[in-house]
């Protein structure tokens, strides 16, 4: 187990940074208005997708493959690292994030994902390690600029999507070494199998359902953790997708994210029948959806721009197709989609980074209205484009391709709808 690596990342400077903004007297007043930070970051992010990922998004797209080179050019530059994240995470008003993933997946969604998907690992430890955890295992999560590494998030299973409750994975403490063990299957996972540090949800006790989950770090090259089959995909394909096999994986006890004390506290308020704070998967992913929704943003504005441009200059009946009324009212919409869905994201960030709770599912929204709108917006440029949209030649058609996993991974949209129609009824709607 490496242990070089701690060093880089101030893991707990950052964690204070970030939580002495969070939801204190004078918290920051929502604007629109971005400040010079945030758009630096964003013309900094910008041309890194404009420059790098777009000219690099249909070989990828093609080769079905992990970016590596464009991954290593990212770290080169800074922007695959955690000291990248954790500056856009740090902005006290929240937008920083979205803004970043915005304009990244505007490059290309693939690549974005293949440059983005260790941050849901990163993100759970972050979420739900002590400070020492985040210190020794989020700098492996990325590696360095000459030796890139990933992280990968593992918790939906093949019987275990949408309901994290049916996890099978077990884990089990053995006292005399001080080790955890751990044995199942996981779906599905991006990163799965290739990654450095994989956190993997898995069940210390099944009778407690999903409050019976805890988070585990896998350390890298740990035996009994290997890759399963990878998954060819319709879209997002530049991501590695793939199962994750766990057989007697054996840990040590300090690989359970927020420690023994802390669970055991935890199981015993379940066990009580007293409510247990929080659940170990569905607190990375609230983390995470107006990010996830910011992505789909990307896609989906790339998509319209494209088709803008398009329209302006084909030309059918002697005049350019978007003076023809429906296909301009089309781009309309389009835009109107888009600005709606991103005034959703950037709320919900915001909200989530004061501290604020989601009382009518703030975060689910802005993720299912992102994820419908790019898909939507994706076609419709397709549309726009006639017979050339419907080709490999024009980005838009891997542009739609890309955009339908944002109505599935992280909570599909019947789920979103789920957990917003319970926030605002407070049934438990089925
Ligand atoms: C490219 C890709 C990357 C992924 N990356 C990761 C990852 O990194 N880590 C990870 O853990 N997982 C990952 N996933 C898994 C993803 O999160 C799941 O696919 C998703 O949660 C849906 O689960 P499922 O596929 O089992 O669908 P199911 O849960 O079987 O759902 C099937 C259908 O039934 C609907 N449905 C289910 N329950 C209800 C209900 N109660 N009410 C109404 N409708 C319902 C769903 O909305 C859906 O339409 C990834 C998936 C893909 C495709």
């Amino acid at each position: 187990m490496a242990d070089s690596s701690v060093a880089d990342v101030d893991a707990q400077a950052l964690l204070d940074e970030a939580n002495s903004t969070t939801g204190a007297e004078g918290e920051p007043k929502f604007t629109l208005e971005l400040n010079q930070d945030q758009k630096d970051i964003r013309e900094w992010v910008h041309g890194f997708a404009e420059g790098v990922v777009r000219p690099a998004a249909e070989e990828w797209d093609e080769r079905e493959e992990t970016p590596w080179p464009v991954i290593q050019e990212a770290a080169k530059i800074g922007l695959y690292s955690f000291e990248a994240v954790g500056q856009f995470w740090a902005d006290e008003t929240g937008l920083t994030l979205p803004i970043a993933n915005e304009e990244l997946f505007w490059g290309d969604a693939g690549i974005g994902m293949a440059i983005m998907g260790t941050t849901l690992a990163v993100a759970a430890i972050f979420g739900q390690g002590t400070p020492e955890q985040m210190g020794e295992w989020i700098p492996q999560c990325y590696g360095t600029a000459d030796d890139v590494k990933l992280g990968a998030f593992c918790a939906s299973e093949p019987d275990a999507g949408s309901d994290v409750s049916g996890i099978r994975t077990t884990a089990k403490y053995d006292e005399a070494k001080d080790e955890w063990v751990l044995n199942g299957q996981k779906a599905w996972a991006t990163n799965g199998g290739i990654a450095n540090v994989h956190v993997v949800i898995a069940s210390v006790d099944r009778e407690l359902g999903s409050r019976g989950h805890a988070a585990f770090v896998i350390p890298p090259d740990t035996p009994g953790c290997e890759q399963g089959a990878k998954v060819k995909k319709h879209g997002l394909r530049a991501s590695h997708t793939a199962d994750v096999h766990l057989d007697d994986c054996r840990v040590p006890g300090s690989c359970l994210l927020g420690g023994k004390e802390k669970l055991d506290e935890r199981l015993a308020r379940v066990r009580e029948g007293k409510k247990a704070k929080s659940q170990a998967a569905m607190q990375t992913f609230e983390a995470s959806r107006p990010t996830v929704g910011a992505q789909a943003l990307g896609i989906a504005r790339a998509a319209y721009e494209y088709a803008l441009q398009y329209a302006k200059e084909r030309e059918q009946f002697g005049r350019p197709i978007v003076e023809n009324q429906s296909i301009a009212f089309d781009l309309a919409n389009m835009k109107l989609e888009i600005d709606a869905a991103r005034l959703l994201v950037w709320r919900a960030a915001w909200m989530g980074r004061q501290g604020h709770k989601f009382e009518n599912a703030e975060g689910s929204m802005s993720k299912l209205k992102a994820g419908e709108v790019a898909v939507w917006v994706t076609e419709r440029a397709i549309q726009i484009l006639g017979g050339n949209g419907y080709t490999r030649e024009f980005p838009v058609e891997r542009m739609h391709r890309d955009s339908k996993i944002y109505t599935i991974f992280e909570g599909t949209s019947e789920i979103q709808r789920l957990v917003i129609s319970r926030a605002i009824s407070g049934l438990h709607i089925k």
